[in-house]
């Protein structure tokens, strides 16, 4: 079989190695100059080794990312630092850590013990958690994780403090809008399943080199080509008037709706063409730190107490450095979800803001860490469309067409995930098997 994928995110160079181990010779288009898509590496002078378009957080409950990752002979293992849950924030007043207990005893044990819950709040988590396993992990379709929360009485100060963080961690979705279904999905698999899926897996290594770069080097790669036609039928499909046998389109689905408008209207599949333009998107903006000296987080990603008054947006920092397994100088990641606002703020006062957020709640932290040394080289980076707004009652496309010569693949098709890494590797593998049922 000759066939195309079109995109070179992580679901579109999924289907690709799936389709390749299938037997296929495949050709992937891709309109960037680097495999990874939304997830991958990015060069800058400034700093001595790659950035990532924005900082990435995998769970152990990741399984088909992982498998994957062995499938094109690389080793999460060393790629990718495991360690169990544990929630910290850098001003020192939460603590939520997972011992090495078996399922589920380490989250009850997790969070009976967390610091910074009142006892009230404990049990209101242990309460939520019951309650969802009570409902099979399956709020009612309408519900908000806002209308969750508060069905399972869960304080304001419980709300802040974890709740709130997790989902837009999980979810990039305010809870006021986030859906409720797919927070639950997320908190199953990676609260209430094994102790490793609670685990969290920080990528030593840029995105690209984690297994994209690998991918892309098992199939003919046409970088900086944008596939501006696309025209299916039974017996083929033309890529750019090209002729292909088969292809997976794994981009946006807002690009999706552009290039297949006119033949899903030929098709008289209008469902499938509204489904693809009703998704909205949300921003995630990470800002990247190189320090003048060495300084190390206590732990390689940390929570931060937002106050957005004053511009401390972000919710999360990483130690790019301790990640790297690096001695030399500090780097960091601060990532800010829903960052709405931040495009249309002065970009130099809100890096300084985020710097002011880190080097403040460090210097409460009661180990008394060092001061934050001088930052030497600050980056933004902002994902504008970083994740489709996950909102109740979203239509997701399957991944199969009107025509059996073409699958979707993306972490907005129907995976019961929300915007993730494994929701885009998930889809690309079954893009594939819609295409070659051996591909697997
Ligand atoms: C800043 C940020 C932080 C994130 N954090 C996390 C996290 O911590 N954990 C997590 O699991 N997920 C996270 N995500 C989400 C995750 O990155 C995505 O779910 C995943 O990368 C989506 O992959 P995809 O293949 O579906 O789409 P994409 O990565 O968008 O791939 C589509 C590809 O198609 C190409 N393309 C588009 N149009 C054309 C065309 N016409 N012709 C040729 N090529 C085309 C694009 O250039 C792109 O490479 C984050 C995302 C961002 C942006």
């Amino acid at each position: 079989m000759k066939a195309a994928v079109v995109g070179a995110g992580w679901a579109g160079l999924a289907a690709s190695v799936a389709l390749r181990e299938a037997g296929a010779k495949v050709t992937v288009f891709e309109a960037g100059h680097t495999p990874g898509g939304r997830a991958r590496r990015v060069f800058h002078t400034e700093f001595d080794s790659p950035l990532d378009n924005g900082q990435h957080l995998l769970s152990g409950a990741y399984t088909h990312t992982l498998a994957l990752m062995r499938r094109v002979g690389r080793n999460p293992d060393a790629l990718l630092m495991r360690r169990p849950l544990r929630l910290a924030s850098l001003d020192g007043r939460f603590h939520l850590s997972a011992p090495r207990l078996p399922a589920p005893l380490h989250m009850a044990v997790a969070i009976l013990r967390a610091r910074g819950l009142s006892w009230a709040d404990r049990l209101a988590t242990l309460r939520l958690m019951r309650g969802l396993k009570a409902m099979s992990w399956t709020p009612p379709r309408g519900w908000t994780v806002q209308h969750l929360l508060h069905y399972h009485g869960q304080s304001d100060a419980l709300v802040r403090q974890l709740w709130e963080p997790l989902c837009l961690a999980a979810l990039n979705t305010p809870l006021a809008t986030a859906s409720a279904a797919l927070f639950a999905r997320v908190l199953r698999d990676s609260l209430a399943g094994s102790r490793e899926d609670s685990d969290l897996l920080l990528p030593c290594t840029d995105l690209s080199a984690l297994w994209p770069d690998a991918a892309a080097r098992q199939v003919t790669m046409r970088y900086g080509n944008t596939v501006r036609q696309i025209r299916p039928s039974a017996e083929g499909i033309d890529i750019n008037q090209e002729r292909f046998d088969a292809a997976v389109l794994a981009v946006p689905p807002a690009f999706a709706a552009r290039l297949l408008d006119a033949p899903l209207r030929e098709a008289g599949a209008t469902g499938l063409l509204g489904a693809l333009k009703a998704f909205d998107y949300l921003p995630i903006a990470t800002l990247n730190l190189r320090l003048a000296e060495p300084w190390r987080l206590p732990e390689p990603m940390m929570m931060l107490r937002e106050e957005s008054a004053r511009g401390h947006v972000g919710q999360w920092v990483f130690d790019r450095a301790q990640l790297a397994g690096d001695t030399k100088a500090g780097e960091l990641a601060v990532v800010a979800s829903v960052a709405t606002g931040i495009a249309d703020r002065n970009r130099q006062q809100t890096i300084e803001a985020l710097i002011d957020q880190v080097a403040e709640q460090a210097s409460r932290h009661p180990a008394r860490l060092p001061s934050m040394p001088e930052v030497a080289a600050a980056e933004l980076f902002i994902e504008k469309r970083a994740t489709f707004a996950a909102v109740p009652g979203l239509t997701r496309p399957l991944n199969s067409t009107p025509w059996p010569t073409l699958a979707l693949a993306g972490d907005w098709t129907d995976t019961g995930y929300p915007g993730v890494l494994e929701g885009a590797v998930r889809s690309g593998l079954q893009a594939a098997r819609v295409l070659n049922p051996r591909a697997d």
